[in-house]
């Protein structure tokens, strides 16, 4: 990007543009990839005069795809990871340290299995809090020690809503730094950090990536906060570090993250649409609906209601299971996030300990057209009313 932008840049503009310049030794448009693990020393033994040094530290590709990162969610410092899951554990490890760390009652499953199975065993002190009820998280606040508190919004499977501006301001107060998993929304629909929050994470899995053909992670921040720093070296530290081909697989996806999810926003507006009016369907979960207790805060906070829809089926379980194996389009498969739209019964992909009603289905609505993703659940749906 040029160095001193001479205007704001709007969402489509930075997508395109944060982090890549074209290539000063060759005139490469495109970015190259560099898979070298290791860099040209000065004779002393310090990273050379591109900065560089050792892969797992960090290299040409990943810092390309931080300052994107970093860029789109009006951050200053972001820390690129090998998963998203490795990228939430730095945070929760580097909260930890520091005090008592909160997590919500409704996260992604492999969160709360982290908080649950791995910070015990660091001798963390963890509490469960329901981040969509700010005044209880304000109560376990009074209790004093706490360091971290952790958000999703919208989060799943239900697709809750908690309200980040509330929570910035009573983190603030506290001294607690607020972190958003702002997976579902990216920040091309919700910005946490211009709404208090002060690290945004990201399985950059999903719809960062966008095509279902990587595994990445994401902490954004601000540059010089310690935090980041610890989320940074804890990375380093555990071997973290995402390959140079993934970093750059995920700056190409980025410059059409803006008009993908447009598509998705709008394939699910029909998709919801069309479930709740159907009779096989007890109950659509979509921010975007009225009905949605967390209504009110997404549409405060967010400028589109994503492509993630959850609904229950009337008939139960079984009638459930049965929509996940007559859908063609709708793909049965976990994660979110792609092109293609995926349908799962979610209690059974979390295992035995899920708290998700056995009747619900998640859907990650992809960009398809809108038609033919509405006739693939009419005839998913066809004939298992109760
Ligand atoms: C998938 C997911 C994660 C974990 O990311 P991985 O890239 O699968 O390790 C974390 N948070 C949310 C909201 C997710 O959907």
């Amino acid at each position: 990007m040029p160095e001193h932008a001479p205007f704001d840049l709007r969402m489509e503009t930075l997508a395109v543009h944060a982090g890549r310049r074209v290539d000063p030794g060759t005139g490469a448009v495109a970015p190259p990839i560099y898979p070298s693990s290791t860099f040209l020393r000065q004779p002393d033994g310090s990273p050379g005069e591109s900065g560089f040094g050792y892969g797992r530290e960090g290299h040409p590709n990943s810092h390309m795809l931080e300052e994107a990162l970093a860029a789109l969610e009006q951050g200053t410092g972001a820390v690129a990871f090998a998963s998203g899951s490795a990228a939430m554990l730095a945070v929760l490890e580097t909260g930890a340290r520091r005090g008592r760390v909160m997590v919500p009652q409704a996260a992604y499953h492999g969160t709360l299995a982290q908080a649950k199975e791995l910070l015990p065993r660091w001798g963390a002190d963890v509490v469960r809090v329901d981040t969509t009820r700010p005044e209880t998280v304000e109560a376990a606040l009074d209790d004093g020690g706490a360091a971290l508190l952790v958000v999703e919004t919208p989060a799943n499977p239900a697709l809750g809503i908690s309200d980040l501006e509330t929570l910035g301001e009573m983190c603030a107060a506290h001294g607690v730094m607020l972190a958003c998993d702002n997976t579902f929304a990216t920040p091309v629909l919700q910005q946490p950090l211009a709404l208090g929050a002060g690290l945004v994470v990201h399985s950059t899995t999903k719809y960062m990536g966008g095509h279902s053909d990587l595994i990445g992670g994401a902490v954004v921040g601000h540059a010089g906060d310690s935090w980041l720093a610890d989320v940074a070296a804890f990375r380093t530290r555990a071997g973290a570090s995402p390959s140079a081909f993934d970093c750059w697989l995920l700056s190409r996806s980025l410059c059409t993250l803006p008009w993908r999810m447009r598509a998705h926003c709008d394939n699910a507006a029909a998709v919801v649409r069309f479930l709740s009016g159907h009779s096989a369907v007890a109950e659509v979960m979509y921010p975007g609906l009225e009905t949605h207790p967390g209504h009110a805060v997404a549409a405060r906070q967010m400028s589109g209601f994503g492509g993630m829809v959850a609904f229950r089926m009337a008939a139960g379980r079984e009638a459930a299971i049965a929509v996940t194996g007559r859908t063609r389009l709708f793909t049965r498969a976990t994660s979110l996030g792609g092109v293609e739209s995926l349908i799962e019964h979610r209690a059974s992909v979390e295992g035995p300990d899920s708290g998700v009603p056995d009747d619900l289905l998640r859907l990650s609505v992809g960009i398809e057209h809108a038609d033919d993703l509405v006739a693939d659940l009419a005839a998913g749906l066809d004939g298992l009313g109760r």
